[in-house]
């Protein structure tokens, strides 16, 4: 959201220095969903607004494991600088973290160290896609769902005992619910409803819809205010897609709508409660669903989540109101009122670069709707209990569980390259290679252990 008004930087500065605000963190996410940050002095901080702070060029090329590859040729030494700029464009685009007293929170940019454009920035890619939709008469609507374990920081254990869904386990985790909720409400982020879900220890909360900027914004600032909360009361929370191999994922799914003239443009009076728009839109989303999920859900750790029978996505098909369906339609009532209409994709987690994961998902829909893609009949069973001849029959392919199928299907996917550019397409599969090479020399306990903590 951009106020017509610039801001007086120089003044904010003053104001948070007088709400004993010490530092201002600005925080970006790479390409394997880590959460990376510089932290300047409030008093730095219109200076700061304007040159930005430097930061190595190869943030691009970390990977998961935090081992720089230079396998991309375009980031193939250890030289060059960027800059990370902060991204006030209002005075609420700063804010005094719930929990962290002194310090201020503000999304960060990434710029060529002359001021152009960086061609591997992952907001400018999301941004690109935002106009792309305005062109086409659209505003999206999106919003994340974010599941997460909590356990005890003193001995590891579960933070609660369940069972799913219960107020038994939310009662175990009462303080850290209250102090969330009150967090989240300071940090300026809505929720719809917080709950215990389905794995052990396991929580979710299911934030509002925003503007897709916005939106991804949320839901970094989310993670900040989820780890803060749970610190304060001796916890420690896991957004990794699978926190151990003998637990349920962590889905980050994904839910989004396309409105037009200040309707939901998805619902109509066609089938399924769907416009037009509403089918070619989902069917882009089905379409293009091998290259989009890896983005989309990209890590190690992705492919170990992406388990039939686990509500994670594991198959390409679509269904209406189908959790086993990698993309879930969640279509109005005459409860719900037209403009519920909205679609949701399953296979998203943590280890996504939000910005991207909005990017690609906003592309595809928006590609079928270009091209009045055909929709498949939705399926509303399991198809997991199908043999292999009815799958084929119905044109449903589990979706990769290995990293080279997933590299596969991202390097043949034009959408993809379309929507990251050369360059940073070339450094995202350079991360993904560099992380299959570390999870082919460990066990799998070791590479779910590497990431439990890093999202
Ligand atoms: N935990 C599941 C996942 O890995 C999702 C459960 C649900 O549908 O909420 O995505
Ligand atoms: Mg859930």
């Amino acid at each position: 959201m951009t106020d017509s008004q610039p801001v007086d930087i120089a003044h904010l500065a003053h104001t948070l220095r007088d709400d004993n605000i010490a530092g201002v963190t600005i925080g970006w996410v790479d390409n394997n969903g880590v959460v990376r940050s510089r932290a300047v002095p409030t008093s730095e901080l219109a200076g700061v607004a304007r040159r930005g702070v430097g930061v190595t060029a190869v943030f691009a090329v970390f990977d998961s494991h935090d081992g720089i590859t230079f396998a991309h040729s375009g980031l193939s030494t250890p030289s060059g600088d960027v800059r990370l700029i902060p991204v006030i464009d209002s005075e609420s685009s700063v804010v005094s973290l719930a929990g962290q007293p002194g310090m201020a929170w503000v999304h960060g940019r990434q710029m060529a160290a002359d001021g152009a454009p960086w061609p591997y920035d992952q907001r400018a890619v999301l941004e690109r896609q935002v106009q792309r939709a305005a062109d086409a008469g659209f505003e999206v609507r999106a919003g994340f769902e974010i599941e997460f374990a909590l356990t005890r920081e003193s001995d590891g254990l579960p933070a609660h005992r369940g069972p799913a869904y219960s107020a038994n386990a939310m009662r175990d985790v009462d303080e850290f619910a209250v102090l969330l909720l009150e967090s989240l409400a300071t940090n300026g982020l809505s929720i719809g409803q917080i709950h215990a879900e389905y794995g052990g220890a396991q929580l979710e909360i299911a934030l509002s819809p925003l503007g897709p900027m916005a939106a991804a914004d949320a839901q970094i600032l989310a993670r900040q205010t989820i780890h803060t909360a749970a610190r304060a009361v001796g916890l420690r929370a896991s957004f990794a897609p699978l926190p151990s191999s003998s637990s349920a994922g962590n889905g980050w799914h994904l839910h989004t709508s396309l409105v037009r003239d200040g309707h939901n443009a998805l619902t109509g009076d066609g089938e399924y409660g769907l416009s037009e728009t509403g089918r070619s839109y989902i069917a882009g989303l089905v379409r293009e669903l091998p290259g989009l999920v890896a983005i989309t859900a990209p890590s190690s750790g992705s492919l170990l989540r992406r388990r039939p029978g686990y509500w994670a996505g594991a198959f390409g098909f679509w269904g209406i109101e189908n959790r086993e369906a990698a993309v879930r339609l969640v279509p109005s009532t005459p409860l719900l009122g037209p403009d519920h209409t909205n679609v949701e994709l399953k296979a998203c987690d943590a280890s996504a670069n939000p910005y991207l994961a909005l990017a690609v998902t906003i592309a595809a829909g928006l590609s079928g709707v270009a091209d009045s893609a055909r929709l498949p009949q939705p399926v509303q069973e399991d198809v997991g209990g199908w043999d292999d001849a009815r799958r084929d029959a119905a044109g449903i392919s589990p979706l990769a569980t290995t990293h080279d199928r997933q590299r596969e299907n991202l390097l043949a996917s034009t959408l993809v390259a379309d929507v990251l550019g050369d360059e940073l397409l070339g450094a995202f599969v350079a991360c993904r290679d560099a992380d299959a090479a570390w999870a082919s020399s460990h066990t799998e306990d070791e590479l779910l252990e590497s990431l439990r903590w890093i999202y």
